[in-house]
């Protein structure tokens, strides 16, 4: 077995569950959860969605409200006053120029107001089960510190180095599991090193 691979099944075995935490019922509202989540928890997201996706019913709503209106309901969350603006032009697009329904290809999601790469391949991933790997601030630590990538590559450098080095049929998985590790265990602060079944592989261990 390779080193990528026993570092996948070790993360597997830690987080053998490990998927997509934030809470939709459709297209729309899994894209807009996503758009909130930028640097935000996703408990937040979906203590603020929770009431918002019963509020709003359709994309039509999100593309009709005010922004005034859209702040006040999403302001618990971080950079709410720059969501609440893309979130309404990005759901006038897709009701005028797409029907209503969510485009499905990564040009056209990041054609969309607020849409980067990043938030296109979680939307891809996650509704359509299309192979990405959705580089964000876990996943990028720990490609980083196991030596899959290295300090100063952007997060689409790290994107590719991880598509060459892992098989496409894991790259939805192996998303979930490093956010899961990341999050939970290799931590940006006090990374739980010295019970980690990957210690010896680790090229950047926090061992005091
Ligand atoms: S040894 Fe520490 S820094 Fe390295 S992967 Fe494990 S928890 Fe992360």
């Amino acid at each position: 077995m390779t080193v990528s691979e026993t570092i996948y099944e070790e993360i597997t075995k830690l987080y053998p569950d490990a998927k997509c935490e934030l809470n939709y019922r459709k297209d729309y509202e899994l894209l807009i959860a996503v758009m909130l989540s930028a640097q935000t928890t996703d408990q937040s997201v979906n203590s603020v969605t929770e009431t918002l996706f019963n509020k709003y019913k359709s994309i039509k709503d999100f593309a009709n409200v005010s922004i005034d209106e859209l702040e006040n309901d999403i302001r618990r969350i971080g950079l709410f006053r720059n969501k609440s603006k893309n979130i309404k032009s990005m759901s006038e697009i897709v009701v005028n120029q797409f029907n209503g329904i969510i485009p499905n290809t990564q040009e056209s999601l990041q054609d969309l107001p607020g849409v980067g790469r990043k938030t296109a391949n979680v939307y891809l991933a996650e509704f359509h089960h299309i192979p990405r790997i959705a580089v964000d601030t876990h996943v990028s630590r720990v490609s980083i510190r196991l030596g899959f990538a290295d300090e100063g590559d952007s997060p689409e450098n790290i994107e590719k180095k991880l598509m060459n080095i892992y098989d496409e049929n894991i790259w939805i998985d192996l998303h979930h599991k490093m956010i899961f590790f990341g999050r939970y265990f290799c931590k940006a602060k006090k990374p739980n090193c010295i019970n980690c079944p990957i210690l010896k592989y680790c090229k950047k261990p926090v061992l005091k």
